[in-house]
This record gives C-alpha cells, structure tokens and sequence, in this order.
C-alpha cells in the first residue's frame, strides 16, 4: 500500500516508471541509451508541437526557468513578469540576478490577472520578453492564454511560458495560432515531477523557431550548463557528449512519455479538467473553499481555505497518518488553507479514496461532514 501523495508535485509515479528508474545503467553512448534518450526527446517534441527543439537536462523546474529566461534575454534588456503567484514572481529575482531589467503585472493571489492591464502595458512600453505561469502552484490559478497570448505577441514580444504545473495536462501546443499565424507561444519550460508522472530531477525546455533564433543572436550567454547553445548538439543527436545524461531519470521520463502520449493528449486533458471540477465540487461539501474562482480554477490543483477552525497542522498530520499527503498553502495563506495536487498519473479510485479519508479526519477533528455524500459528488461529476 503506497502513500498517496496528492501534493502539486511530485506526483504518484506508477510502478511501471519506478522499473525502468530501476534498469541497469548503461553508458551514457550506448546505442541501446541513446535510442531510448532519442525517443524521450521525440516525444517531448510531440507533447509540445514544437519545430524547434526540446532540452532534457538533469535539474529541475527552476533550471528550466533560467534556460529560458538567459538563452533569449541579455543583460540591460526588458522582461515583463506576468504573475499570478510565488512561482510567478520566482521570475524576477532569477532575471534580476542577470542583469535583466525586470517589470512586474501582479494580480491578487487567486485571481487571473486583467487581460486589459497587460494590453495597457504593453502598450506603453516595449519588452524583449514576457514571463506568464501556466498554473500557479501556489494559488491554483490558471492563466487565461486565449485572452493573453494575442496581447502578448501582438506586442512582438517573446512569450515565455511557464509549464511546471501545466504541461501533460493542459494544452501547451507551440504551433497553435492566437488569433493570427505568428501568435504562437514561444517557448515553454516544465520538469518531471508534475503532470508528467515522473520523478523530480530533469528540466524541460522547449523552445520555437523564434526563441531559437533569440539565442543566435545573442552573444555569450552568462552560464554555461544553461547555454542551449551547448546543448544543441546533443539534443539533435543524443550520442553526442556534453555533460553526462541523468540515464536512469531518461529511462524513468521515457517511459513516462510514453504513457502519456498513449493516453492521448486530448483525453488526458478531458481527464484533468474533469478531474478538478470533481475534487473542487467534493471537497466544497465539506465547506472547503477553492481560492479561484471555478473559471480560474486549474485543472492541476485547488488551493482551498479551511473551514472555520480547523487546524492546519493537524488535520495534514491527521491525515498523513491515513496515508494521503496534501501540501500547506504559501506565504500569507500559510495555516489558511492547503494544496491538493489532482494531476499525472492518478486514478478516480485514489481520490475517492482520498476524499472519504479527509471526510473522516474532519469528523475525528470535531467537525462532522458526510464523507459518503462527498465521494458520490466527486463519482458523479468525474465522469471518466
Ligand atoms: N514553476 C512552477 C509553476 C512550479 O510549480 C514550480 C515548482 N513547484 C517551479 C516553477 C519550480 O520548479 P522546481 O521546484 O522543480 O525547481
């Protein structure tokens, strides 16, 4: 019986993922590695409907962040951060570091930032880049990219997408058309652990035609494990040496692509939508309350307020105890409320389970709710 881990990433991995992490470790130039690398990548390239090319590299999300943010921006030139919580605004320190002049458009934690106040800035001023997070983690927003994404390119900025708590559940297509034939996002960045299924420990940049281009043009680039330029070779040809490949974590994301692509794009993105709207209308019966809004709200995890009185800490321990794990919220949510992940590979099954178990560490807490009724809301609306 394994932990359910329910927390915004890591994300349960499924048995099949942990075997191939098991593998023997092969030399980094073996045929038999390269063409399981060469797959991964292969498949990253379909996830994300890129002609470009896709970047596999040992670290994390945060890494990915730096890829993308160095490789088309150069020290003095403009950045415009787009954010909708912590991980949004993760941007401006990481640029600022490299000299990058940043401006930041922040909308209040659990609200989608105005569609209006970016045209207006936009409008005024002129940007290399801009920065917007997918999903949120800490507040469980979700961007709205049909509003965004023609202001954004209309501004002839680079688009700069933030897929950490999004990509493998939400359509991050980069040939999609906004509006118009180069309204196309330019870029995108994510890591193993979310909706990928994957353990921690591999950042994934993807970046289009434009964006490549951006890092032609620019002259050295302050770092150089983040260079694509570095990289290129290898990415085109994974037998190629530059750094030695993480070769157990490329066997683990192999077949966790693998999985994924199988499911299907569009019904593993029918299945998170639906997935969410079930936790959010479940949990709401034990007077649970998502931060966003159901039109804001993200496919990949809720952020809800407590109910009057119940303790943070307890309840998570309580809980944890019973052998599911949800996050605390950040910063001035701290203690308020908690963070549910519903994304990746998990089942129906997990959640009605996990739901009838939060149901009962209420009730044993002194706050009574009807764990049945939630789990036949959540069995009614997941319709999956
Ligand atoms: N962006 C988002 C949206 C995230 O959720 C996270 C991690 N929670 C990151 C960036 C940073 O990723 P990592 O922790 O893997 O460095």
């Amino acid at each position: 019986n394994k932990e359910m881990l329910l927390i915004p990433g890591p994300t349960p991995v499924v048995d099949e993922i942990y075997e191939a992490l098991a593998a023997e470790t092969w030399a980094h130039t073996d045929p038999r590695f390269v063409s399981v690398f060469a797959n991964s990548l292969k498949l990253t390239k379909q996830l994300f409907n890129t002609d470009g090319e896709v970047f596999v590299i040992a670290g994390s999300g945060t890494l990915a962040m730096e890829m993308a943010v160095v490789n088309v921006l150069a020290p003095g030139e403009k950045l415009l951060v787009i954010s909708q919580g912590y991980f949004g605004d993760r941007f401006v320190p990481l640029a600022q570091t490299h000299g990058i002049q940043v401006e930041t458009l922040q909308a209040e934690w659990g609200q989608q930032v105005d569609p209006g106040a970016v045209a207006d800035k936009l409008a005024r001023e002129s940007f290399k880049a801009v920065t917007l997070t997918h999903v949120d983690t800490s507040t469980g927003v979700v961007a709205d990219l049909a509003a965004l994404v023609p202001i954004i390119k209309r501004s002839g900025a680079l688009l700069i997408l933030d897929g950490v708590c999004a990509a493998a559940a939400l359509d991050e297509d980069m040939q999609k058309e906004y509006g118009a034939p180069d309204y196309k996002i330019d870029l995108v960045l994510t890591g193993s652990q979310k909706a990928i299924g994957v353990p921690p420990g591999l950042a994934i940049v993807a970046f289009g035609p434009r964006a490549l281009a951006a890092r032609e043009a620019r002259g050295l680039v302050g770092g150089y494990y983040v260079d694509i330029k570095n990289w290129l070779p290898i990415m085109e040809n994974p037998g190629r040496y530059y750094a030695t490949p993480p070769v157990n974590m490329i066997y683990a994301f192999n077949r966790g692509m693998e999985i994924v692509m199988k499911e299907d794009l569009p019904r593993r993105y029918r299945r998170h939508e639906a997935l969410g709207k079930a936790v959010r209308a479940a949990l709401s019966t034990y007077g649970m309350k998502p931060l966003a809004s159901e039109q804001a709200a993200a496919p990949t995890l809720t952020c809800f307020l407590y109910p009057e009185g119940v303790d943070d800490l307890a309840f998570r321990r309580a809980l944890a105890a019973k052998g599911v794990v949800i996050a605390g919220a950040l910063a001035s949510l701290a203690g308020k409320a908690f963070r549910i992940g519903h994304m990746g590979n998990v089942t129906g099954e997990m959640f009605s389970q996990a739901i009838r178990l939060m149901g009962e560490t209420l009730t044993e807490m002194g706050h009574a709710v009807n764990s049945e009724a939630a789990v036949a809301k959540f069995r009614e609306v997941y319709q999956f």
